[in-house]
């Protein structure tokens, strides 16, 4: 398989997908360059190497209909300063076969939103599921989308996948475009690597022990995921407003407590499977309850089965916080998706907080700590901690559905099944 290491871009023309969906005001401003900041390594290796760079990716979700809000000329010079070099613009990713042919090595080309075209994502536009012709519709749809990821392709010698926030779809730049280069001339780049490697870490190359911590607010969009670690955690906790679905699934009283009533047979069946593979499952037994879904509500410790009417759990309490760090401190590989409690309340982030603080410990202790799945990543950030863990993931959705197991299309294309 050729890396980005391995190869040259002297004289080539690359295409590198990358994630610039970068959140921005309403000025057009960008408020958070994390993305951006996230493919330089790429980038620049194209540049150094002396390459000529074709930049495409997607901005939001325009549903295949060109939208200047999801413009990407609003990131050009954002994307110029960054790299240290002028950014031309192609304002029709479809119709860019002139302005690639012109750019000579060093030069750097930006493509218009890829979603601008109904192709890129290939799923037929205005015509319902229940609709008869949906079938022949899609159909014609991927037809498109092939012939769409042949002209992409058609601008480069080479093709760098290096989009990990998207690489869970099998678009056409993510991963149909791969089809149009041999084997030699396509590979992931600096970024995805990364998130390969890392994902890696916690499902194959696994150092013992491992603790998983779940949380959030539902079992039901975790299943997946929890299924997929019992096989290969020691320790998982289980935490945050999927807590209450467990305690009352065991007869608990829960209060108001947020709860997935159609699932409490599925925690019983969690509870049983931990049993049955040996995986030590941590569940809150303590909790901060309230008596109103806002800051400033008042507040009890309160045991986590035993939530008086009218109050509900919204974090962890500090019996629970000592039992979750005492099953993080001595990990060597830790997995942290979803939060302790509603962490977005300065008053509920003690369950969040204790969790940041003992894998910071175990990380200065040796362990790997991959942080990821958008809310975790948050809280690391708002505690100030992200240095203090090994990896944070870009990726929200890729990053869960690699640790469910699947394989990503965006990987598959480059690396095979
Ligand atoms: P998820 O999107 O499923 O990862 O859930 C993240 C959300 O769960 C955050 O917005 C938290 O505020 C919320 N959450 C965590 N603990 C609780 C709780 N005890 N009650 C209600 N919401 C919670």
């Amino acid at each position: 398989m050729m890396t980005i290491d391995k190869f040259n871009f002297a004289g080539q023309k690359a295409i590198v997908r990358v994630d610039f969906n970068v959140p921005l005001d309403e000025n057009g401003k960008i408020t958070d360059d994390t993305r951006i900041r996230g493919a330089l390594p790429t980038l620049k290796k194209v540049l150094a190497d002396g390459g000529a760079l074709i930049i495409m990716s997607h901005m939001g979700k325009p549903k295949g209909k060109v939208n200047a809000k999801f413009s990407l000329s609003q990131i050009v010079d954002a994307v110029a300063a960054a790299l240290g070099a002028p950014v031309q613009f192609a304002p029709d990713c479809a119709k860019a076969q002139e302005a690639a042919a012109a750019l000579k090595p060093g030069e750097v080309l930006l493509l218009e939103n890829l979603r601008f075209y109904p192709e890129e994502e290939g799923k037929p536009v205005g015509i319902d599921k229940e609709d008869p012709a949906y079938n022949d519709a899609k159909k014609a749809m991927k037809a498109s989308q092939k012939e769409f990821a042949k002209t992409l392709a058609s601008y480069a010698d080479c093709y760098v996948m290096d989009a990990f926030g998207t690489a869970h779809r099998k678009h056409a730049s993510t991963a149909v475009i791969a089809d149009y280069f041999d084997a030699d001339h396509k590979m992931l780049g600096y970024l995805m690597e990364k998130e390969v490697k890392a994902v890696d870490n916690v499902l194959k190359d696994i150092k013992r022990p491992f603790t998983a911590i779940m949380g959030g607010s539902k079992v039901s969009t975790k299943i997946g995921i929890i299924e997929n670690l019992m096989d290969k955690v020691d320790n998982l906790i289980l935490c945050g407003g999927m807590t209450y679905t467990f305690a009352k699934a065991q007869g608990g009283q829960i209060g108001k407590s947020i709860c997935e009533d159609d699932k409490l047979q599925l925690a019983l069946d969690i509870i049983e499977k931990a049993k049955a593979k040996g995986v030590n499952l941590v569940l809150g037994t303590d909790c901060v309850a309230a008596d109103d879904f806002s800051n400033d509500a008042n507040t009890q410790i309160v045991p986590a089965n035993a939530i008086p009417e009218g109050w509900e759990g919204l974090d962890a309490g500090p019996e629970t916080q000592k039992s979750f760090a005492a099953a993080i401190e001595d990990a060597k590989t830790i997995l942290w998706n979803g939060p302790a409690g509603v962490f977005e309340f300065d008053n509920f982030t003690a369950g969040s907080r204790a969790i940041a603080e003992a894998i910071a410990k175990a990380t200065a202790n040796g362990a790997f700590s991959l942080i990821g799945g958008g809310d975790s990543v948050a809280c690391i950030n708002k505690f100030g901690m992200a240095d203090q863990v090994s990896y944070i993931s870009t990726g929200g959705g890729a990053l869960l559905e690699a640790i469910e197991g699947k394989v990503l299309p965006g990987v598959a294309a480059i690396c095979g099944e």
